[in-house]
């Protein structure tokens, strides 16, 4: 099978899972677990930041940050499409006690003048604004990549206004290497960042949400009252460290991949609109009869697995278990329709 539904569904390579054997552990919730204390400075270094906490998902990382940054009747203000709104269960809600204000972006992407405009006045009417959380990339939005000019511009907002500013970078990765930006760049315009380790960096499990050493002391906090403190986590914080160490600059070849995809896609008269793919994500529109359920279908009597996101969407994801032969079979499959 060629599983394009997500590049969740990578498994750990051999290498991963020796390293991840061989890991020295301890008990995380007593801070003794060495290779997670490693885990942590590490990411904390490369962006730059004071303090990370390792957690089991990229929901949670995002929904303490969340927790952390606002007080329960207080206004978040993110894309109508981003994750936290969309796909973490009501979790703004649920955990925090807030309400959200949604921008209509552009592919998951606001911009100053649409966080500006969506701030509530001081009025007892009115929730307080308190956060403004951006993605990138943005998954809905076909792994669209911010400049960071725009998000300078939109710092520039918050901080004239006194939001936090929170980054869901579950695939940031694939951002930094599309763009050419760097990690540091990031870390010196955000709060608070959430990153991945389980999407196209290939762990089996794993989040780390980074941000100041206050922050992050509260963070831990919160991540022990969801149930989220782990014990001998370093067995799968090392997968973490493996995937830091080689799986990042390897994105462009998913990216190379997504846009050979999309090549062959765009030669078929069945395929509609495509958002324009920068880094894994290809989400296009199947104007055929039966829509995208039998684009997929078909493509499934190839043993390729692609992803119904609508009755006329489909999505498909590349990642480092898509190797070039498969791209070759995929993209033959599609010149076959
Ligand atoms: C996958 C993802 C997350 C986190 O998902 P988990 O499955 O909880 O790790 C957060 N934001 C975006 C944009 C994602 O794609």
């Amino acid at each position: 099978m060629i599983d394009l539904r997500s590049d969740t569904f990578t498994k750990p390579s051999q290498d991963m899972l020796k390293v991840m054997f061989d890991a020295k552990v301890g008990d995380d919730v007593f801070g003794e677990d060495p290779t997670v204390n490693e885990l942590e400075k590490k990411c904390a270094e490369m962006f730059g930041m004071e303090a990370a906490l390792f957690c089991p998902s990229g929901t949670m990382t995002n929904q303490i940050a969340i927790k952390c940054h606002t007080q329960p009747g207080d206004e978040v203000i993110c894309d109508k499409v981003s994750h936290i709104y969309i796909y973490e269960g009501g979790g703004i809600a649920f955990n925090s006690g807030c309400q959200v204000k949604t921008i209509s972006g552009v592919r998951g992407l606001i911009t100053a003048e649409d966080v500006a405009g969506a701030i509530n006045p001081d009025d007892v009417h009115k929730a307080h604004t308190s956060l403004v959380v951006l993605e990138n990339t943005g998954n809905r939005g076909g792994g669209s990549c911010y400049e960071i000019e725009d998000i300078l511009q939109i710092k520039e907002v918050c901080q004239a206004n006194n939001l936090k500013l929170h980054l869901d970078g579950a695939r940031l990765f694939n951002a930094l290497v599309a763009k050419k930006q760097t990690a540091r760049e990031y870390g010196e315009m955000f709060d608070s960042i959430s990153i991945c380790l389980s999407k196209g960096l290939g762990t089996p499990i794993g989040s780390v949400l980074l941000g100041k050493r206050d922050f992050i002391k509260k963070a831990r906090r919160v991540r022990k009252v969801l149930g989220g403190g782990m014990r001998q986590a370093g067995y799968i914080a090392a997968a973490g460290l493996y995937a830091l160490e080689n799986n990042i600059e390897r994105l462009a070849i998913d990216h190379h991949h997504a846009k050979q995809i999309a090549e062959a896609l765009l030669n078929k008269d069945f395929t509609g609109k495509m958002m324009p793919v920068e880094t894994n994500i290809i989400i296009f529109e199947v104007l055929a009869e039966g829509g995208a359920a039998a684009f997929c279908e078909r493509m499934q009597k190839y043993n390729i697995l692609c992803l119904p996101i609508s009755a006329t969407q489909v999505r498909m994801v590349t990642h480092l278990d898509v190797t070039n032969d498969m791209i070759g079979e995929v993209v033959e499959a599609i010149a076959a329709f």
